[in-house]
């Protein structure tokens, strides 16, 4: 083992102890059975649906069990980096209600920081506590060994890795090393495997129930080369560190951590710390054909959290959807009833859940729908000025038609219309309410108009503007047939050849005249909202003059 004096020297002097973190980040005074999780993206890119799944539901997990959700940055690998990215996190995860208890970029919390690259000091303790107990040691070896020693892996089918023949620095003689630092050589520090052979081990997974793999047997790194001018620690490393110091009792995370586990609880053990409970979660599916496979960040557009944002899917409808996929029995109940369940790991299978765009615009049409026209107006303003301003301004200035366009589709004493899965369709549901982005009406020989002759067309709107809308539908029997068209659907459907056509044919007129579309809220109802005048500007503009 390297002399204490050696060891000492490859760490500031006035390093803290374990001890010291474990007095500074005491246990969390919590009731019991309240769960600690994390959500600890690294940021190297975007934030992909995958990630915000993982965030909804290890907050629901610490929530609802009376505990604490953390947002921890896992930035310790500067290279793969992206400038932005950790505030894009925290500022798209704020976005979908989805924001921390404690953590973030300038998270605050007396557990902190929450940014790995600022917690080095606290690595450096513990890898220096390793080397001190010899379960670390120092390894020289440098990148050309090292490919070649993989190469060699590779040729022979053996596992990649450190170890056996290929880790030479794990048996180096202590005054050889001592030799090698005080001579300033380069180095990484490894982490000492306990076993040369390892078997298989055993542990629990809250979904999986129990799970058994091949055991590690690799030495990995723990503290990067002594080249850099601040060595941070791996991955694997820090997040041992920091589940524990910030008192995490569940981690929540993807299934492509599961094969790192017997790794990371080594880590745990060596260290000394009691291992937190593990739930690894499928990975989201997405159907092909007949066969399922994984969502896909370069291929797939719903996979990248943005799309959801720029489409305009209601937050609160996205955190109901991905809750059920945790848990499919929440899909079927109201948004608010599935946000206050418990999301139950019992629940929870591990194949991966589907992606399945139509059942989110499902929830989220039965959403839009339960909002009152006031709500409704409101997260519709504060999305379309984000990412819609022409519409964010039309909907400023004409706050009340807005009001009353909405109003239309939720008749009182009726069930609202489920017309809106997400605010990017308003404009095409409800743009024609406003003078500014309905343009011209459709001509008299548009397709929309039902194949009727121009002439007819433009008669009946003349006509209708004439009368007020709220003699509409007594008088279209009456004003059908002076047009040539059956005064009731019967008199149609008995003799269709002696009419023009039937009674919804004139009525479907006066619709494309004022809305541009052949389906519509009811149009007394439109027309009340756009105003006499408007009714009138719309129709004679269909007639001619
Ligand atoms: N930083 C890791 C990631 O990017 C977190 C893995 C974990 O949750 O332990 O996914």
């Amino acid at each position: 083992m390297l002399d204490l004096s050696v060891i000492n020297a490859m760490f500031p002097p006035d390093l803290p102890e374990p001890a010291d973190w474990e007095r500074r980040f005491g246990p969390r005074a919590l009731p019991d059975g309240a769960e600690v999780t994390r959500f600890a993206p690294s940021p190297t890119g975007h934030l992909h649906i995958g990630g915000l799944y993982t965030a909804a539901v290890a907050r629901a997990l610490a929530r609802q069990s009376g505990g604490v959700h953390v947002l921890r940055v896992e930035d310790t690998d500067r290279s793969r980096q992206v400038a932005g990215a950790a505030e894009e996190f925290s500022r798209l995860l704020g976005a979908f209600g989805l924001a921390p208890d404690e953590g973030g970029v300038a998270g605050d919390g007396a557990w902190g920081p929450y940014l790995q690259s600022e917690r080095r000091e606290v690595y450096l303790s513990h890898v220096r506590d390793l080397l001190r107990r010899d379960r670390a040691y120092p390894c020289f070896c440098g990148r050309e060994l090292l490919a070649r020693s993989a190469e060699e892996q590779r040729a022979g089918r053996s596992p990649l890795g450190y170890y056996g023949r290929w880790a030479p620095c794990r048996t180096l003689a202590p005054e050889e090393a001592a030799r090698r630092l005080a001579a300033g050589e380069p180095y990484v520090v490894r982490f000492r495997c306990p076993y040369e052979f390892p078997g298989r081990v055993r542990f629990t997974d809250r979904i999986r129930a129990s799970v058994t793999m091949q055991d590690n047997g690799n030495d990995i790194v723990l503290l990067k080369s002594s080249e850099e001018e601040l060595p941070l620690p791996t991955y694997h490393f820090a997040h041992v560190v920091d589940d524990h110091l910030m008192r995490v009792t569940l981690v929540v995370r993807g299934e492509e951590w599961l094969s790192s586990t017997p790794v990371h609880l080594q880590l745990h053990a060596a260290l000394g710390f009691e291992p937190p409970s593990y739930a690894h979660l499928a990975p989201l599916m997405k159907a092909e054909g007949p066969s399922r496979r994984k969502l896909s960040k370069r291929k797939d557009p719903e996979a990248s959290v943005g799309y959801y944002l720029s489409a305009g899917y209601p937050p609160a409808a996205v955190q109901h959807y991905l809750r059920g996929l945790a848990n499919i029995r929440l899909m079927d109940v109201p948004t608010a009833e599935a946000l206050a369940a418990d999301v139950r790991l019992d629940g929870m299978r591990p194949s991966g859940p589907l992606l399945d765009l139509p059942k989110l615009h499902s929830l989220s049409r039965e959403f839009i729908a339960s909002l009152s026209p006031g709500e409704l107006y409101g997260q519709l303003l504060a999305w379309a000025e984000e990412y819609d301003p022409e519409l964010g301004s039309v909907l400023a200035r004409h706050e009340d038609l807005a009001l009353a366009a909405v109003a239309t589709g939720r008749p009182e004493g009726a069930p609202a219309r489920k017309d809106l899965e997400r605010w990017s369709c308003f404009r095409d549901r409800y743009g024609f309410f406003f003078a500014d982005l309905f343009g011209p009406a459709p001509e008299p020989g548009d397709d929309r108009y039902g194949g009727l002759p121009s002439d007819r067309v433009r008669a009946v709107a003349a006509e209708f503007a004439t009368v007020s809308p709220d003699e509409w539908f007594t008088r279209l029997g009456e004003i059908a047939g002076r047009h040539g068209f059956a005064p009731d659907t019967a008199s149609w459907r008995r003799d269709p050849d002696r009419w023009a056509g039937p009674p919804r044919q004139v009525a479907n007129v006066v619709r494309v005249a004022l809305t541009g579309a052949t389906r519509s809220p009811d149009l007394v109802a439109v027309a009340h909202a756009l105003g006499r005048d408007e009714v009138v500007r719309r129709l004679t503009a269909v007639a001619g003059p």
